[in-house]
Parts: C-alpha cells; sequence; structure tokens
C-alpha cells in the first residue's frame, strides 16, 4: 500500500484520491498553513472540498487547527497519538514576527490549566511570539 493511504487508513480515514493530494501536501510543509495558503498551494482543488478534507482530517486527529493571534485559523499535522478520540498533543507553537511563519513545538507541552469548577476547557492555545531560528540568524 501506498505509505500515504496507510497512514490516512491509521487515523480511520478512507483514503480517497483528494485525501491523499492534500496529505501528500501537507507533508511538504515546514510550517503551519493557511486555508487560504492551502488553496494556493494545491492548484485544481476548490475551497469547500478543501475544507471538508481539512475538517475530516481535524476530526481524525491527522491534523490540529493553531489560533497564533494573526487572525487566521492555521493547520498542522498532528502526532501519531491524535486520533479520532481526540487530540493528545497540546504543545506550544511559535509565531516569528518577522517570515510570518508559525511552528509546532510538540517537545514543549502546554502545563495543564487549573479551570474554576463548573468550568470546561475544550481547546487551549499557547503562542510564543518573536524570531525563529532562521530570522534570528538573519538579524544578527
Ligand atoms: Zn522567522
Ligand atoms: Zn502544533
Amino acid at each position: 500500500m501506498n505509505p500515504l493511504e496507510a497512514k490516512l487508513k491509521e487515523k480511520s480515514i478512507a483514503p480517497t484520491a483528494m485525501r491523499v493530494v492534500v496529505l501528500d501536501f501537507l507533508l511538504k510543509q515546514s510550517a503551519a498553513l493557511s486555508l487560504t495558503e492551502l488553496e494556493l498551494g494545491m492548484h485544481r482543488t476548490d475551497r469547500v472540498t478543501l475544507y471538508r478534507t481539512i475538517r475530516t482530517f481535524e476530526e481524525h486527529g491527522l491534523v490540529h487547527r493553531i489560533e497564533d493571534g494573526s487572525g487566521v485559523t492555521k493547520f498542522a499535522m498532528c502526532q501519531t497519538s491524535c486520533n479520532v478520540d481526540g487530540h493528545h498533543d497540546l504543545h506550544i507553537h511559535f509565531y516569528c514576527t518577522q517570515c510570518k511563519e508559525t511552528h509546532c513545538l510538540p517537545k514543549t507541552h502546554i502545563p495543564e490549566v487549573s479551570l474554576p469548577s463548573g468550568y470546561l476547557a475544550l481547546d487551549t492555545q499557547l503562542i510564543v511570539k518573536g524570531l525563529c531560528g532562521s530570522c534570528n540568524v538573519a538579524i544578527t
């Protein structure tokens, strides 16, 4: 079996041609992408189909969304521990104010936040802003 199809099946996603193409594109990215960037990077796709594909990926723990404060939602690949039951890799994201790229920092987990009783957390985002490795080198 094609490794891309295998990766989709691993997350219980039926490997349609469209999903394989989107996954292939996502795996080639070094930074998180917005829906618009995905659309621009992948020709011959319409926005609605692309959005539906990303939603399916998100629901099955293949990608996660990132709100980095730039105003647009971005998406990045998940770790293997995420699945249809939920995302289990809450990690910090780094937003570079110079190149505007957002990167996952999967080794830096978000600490458990204590909430008042009766409160239920559905999503936790922790963004660190600054200069990424390449931009920091370029400036100094
Ligand atoms: Zn940068
Ligand atoms: Zn991430």
